[in-house]
């Protein structure tokens, strides 16, 4: 951490993001890498570290004291990781580490200054173990690995492909937990949607990551080697990074924060082509507007009022609306940063044209935020969408609903756009990969040294 952010001290529990929908088109799981051993060979008891089952006593519907302590051990984890990875503990990652951390470990091993250059190159190079970073000496090689260094690649597990392109894949961390990102290529344009935890606490109604349990946060590196990944996969470098993945990236600021620097310093990605989404968590908007990055805020609302987002969003029984829109304009004022709201369109729930007069009414009383409203209308067609229906009664709003709903907006001159469904939205089903390895454990993995 040290060089870019500086930890931040969480503050308060709760928070919760949603959004995410299916969509057809997704090809059939494609292993990327065998894992060396026969498939006969790999455990199917529903344990491992792939699984996360959520805590037995934490159940849908209202928002609970329970849910606010599990939440508040995601923000002691993200505090204790922020902690440990500042304290140069054993077992270092190279990958997305600030140069005078490099330096300093270089030199610590004998070896000059430059070394630390060639190293991080040859990481962001795509070099996945030691022996793959090129032109090290042997000495230095085998000094850094009696050191307990590694890389901090990941192990890729699989992917699918969506019609439109959008591939999400499955990557396997060093610990054995598996997380998800997506890429979605639009012309020049390579967005990659990353994760930030394993699992996620905030049980938001129609995620599939909230209907599972949260595991740990993720390191910097962890998130910076998504984006990696999902470049390696198209074979071009990505062009915008969007926290829309699996967990609440605000529980996770510090990690959430340091991977921002990486992304800005090392792979030269202009802060304005990074969003940060979130659901709402209280406390964090300020202390990320104090930080000034230029990043774009997605603030997930899906409801124009109280009752309504408690239902959808159940954290937000603790969050309450005003408030939360009390620090979004906070987060404007301070940022100079447009807000963008997103509301995701389920037909029946919030897609009437008195859910558009009430939340016009709501952004007029904090008119002082330039703000902007995203509409994604709920596309749920395939399986995990069609069980997620089931589950939750959700379906996809008429063409009709959405126009009314966006020209109610445009009357009023609220700036609006409607997301055109892509292999994201289809993601939705944020988990759904994952999801696959609560039921077929991944038992077997390497990390790469
Ligand atoms: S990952 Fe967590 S915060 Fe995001 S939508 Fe799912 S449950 Fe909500």
């Amino acid at each position: 951490m040290k060089g870019g952010s500086r930890p931040v001290r969480p503050k308060t529990s709760i928070g919760f993001r949603a959004g995410r929908i299916a969509a057809d088109g997704w090809s059939k799981l494609r292993p990327l890498r065998p894992t060396g051993k026969p498939a006969s060979a790999v455990s199917t008891q529903p344990q491992g570290p792939s699984v996360v089952p959520r805590d037995p006593r934490l159940v849908d519907g209202p928002w609970t004291d329970l849910d606010g302590e599990a939440v508040l051990r995601a923000q002691r984890d993200a505090a204790r990781l922020a902690r440990e990875s500042s304290r140069h503990s054993p077992g270092q990652v190279l990958l997305g580490r600030p140069a005078a951390e490099l330096r300093a470990l270089v030199s610590a091993l004998g070896a000059p200054a430059y070394r630390a250059a060639q190293l991080r190159d040859g990481v962001l190079a795509g070099a996945r173990s030691l022996e793959e970073v090129r032109g090290l000496p042997a000495a230095l090689r085998a000094a850094l690995r009696g050191a307990g260094v590694r890389t901090g690649r990941s192990t890729p597990r699989g992917a699918v492909t969506a019609r439109d392109g959008t591939a999400k894949l499955l990557l396997q961390l060093a610990d054995g937990r598996v997380v998800e990102c997506v890429g979605i290529p639009e012309g020049p344009r390579l967005t990659v949607c990353v994760s930030s935890q394993v699992g996620c606490p905030m049980r938001c109604t129609f995620c599939a990551t909230g209907k599972g349990g949260f595991a740990r946060n993720l390191l910097p590196h962890e998130i910076l080697d998504q984006v990696l990944a999902v470049g390696e996969h198209f074979g071009r470098r990505p062009s915008n990074v969007v926290f829309m993945g699996m967990g609440e990236p605000m529980l996770n600021l510090p990690s959430v924060l340091a991977a921002l620097r990486a992304l800005r310093e090392d792979l030269g990605m202009g802060a304005r082509h990074l969003t940060l989404s979130t659901v709402g968590v209280p406390g964090t908007l300020r202390q990320l507007a104090a930080r000034r990055l230029q990043v774009t805020l997605a603030v997930s609302l899906h409801a124009p009022t109280q009752e309504l987002r408690e239902r959808i969003v159940p954290s937000a029984r603790v969050y309450p609306l005003q408030a939360l829109m009390a620090d979004c304009t906070k987060y404007f004022e301070v940022s100079g940063r447009r807000v963008s709201f997103e509301y995701t369109l389920m037909a029946g729930v919030n897609d009437q044209p008195q859910h558009a007069i009430e939340l016009t009414r709501l952004l007029r009383q904090h008119r002082s935020m330039r703000c902007h409203v995203n509409l994604i209308p709920w596309n749920a067609v395939d399986d995990a969408g069609a069980w997620m229906m089931g589950a939750w009664g959700f379906k996809s709003p008429s063409r009709e609903a959405v126009e009314i709903f966006k020209s109610i907006l445009e009357e009023r001159r609220v700036p609006v756009s409607v997301r055109i469904t892509r292999g994201l939205e289809a993601a939705a089903a944020c988990g759904q990969l994952r999801n696959m390895y609560q039921k077929t454990p991944l038992q077997e993995f390497e990390v790469p040294a």
